[in-house]
């Protein structure tokens, strides 16, 4: 299934940003992926189409902190943009291996990383053991966002 994207985004918006590049300059995500700010996301948008954007991984390091939208002169949505394209992403199958992998652990253990020893970790610093995880909780909350029908668990 294909996402629409401009269902989640207004496209109009794309024309009110006129490249001034604060969103960028506040992104503590280009330090990992410098050719693909915010600003940049909207500019290849606006020349190529949002096809271009979701086959490439540098999407996915984005950590949706919205400085870029509370430093726009004009307010553009900006994290809904990167939000939208990579659900658009997703339902392409292009999702990174890290972030299956993570998905599926949630789904199996209720937590997206193991930490081994973690319970004689946390009685070290005279810390009680994690409650368990209503896993089944977990599981429904995947479903209901929808997460089965591009990671399988
Ligand atoms: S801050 Fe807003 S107007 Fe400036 S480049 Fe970024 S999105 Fe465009
Ligand atoms: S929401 Fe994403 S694109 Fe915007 S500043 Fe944060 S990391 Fe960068």
């Amino acid at each position: 299934m294909t996402v629409k994207i401009w269902n989640f985004f207004p496209r109009e918006a794309l024309y009110e940003c006129y490249q001034c590049a604060r969103c960028t300059g506040s992104c503590p995500a280009i330090e990992v992926a410098p050719a693909l700010g915010p600003r940049e996301t909207i500019l290849k948008c606006l020349n190529l189409g949002h096809d271009e954007i979701v086959e490439d991984e540098r999407l996915w390091v984005c950590c949706t902190c919205n400085v870029c939208e509370d430093r726009c002169p004009q307010k553009i949505p900006i994290s809904d943009l990167l939000v939208a394209l990579r659900n658009s992403a997703a339902r392409r199958g292009n999702i990174p291996d890290k972030l299956e992998i993570a998905i599926e652990l949630l789904a199996k253990t209720g937590r997206s990383m193991i930490v081994h020893q973690l319970d004689e970790m946390r009685a070290h610093h005279g810390l009680a053991p994690l409650l368990p995880v209503p896993i089944d909780e977990v599981r429904e909350i995947l479903k209901k966002t929808r997460l089965d029908e591009v990671v399988e668990f």
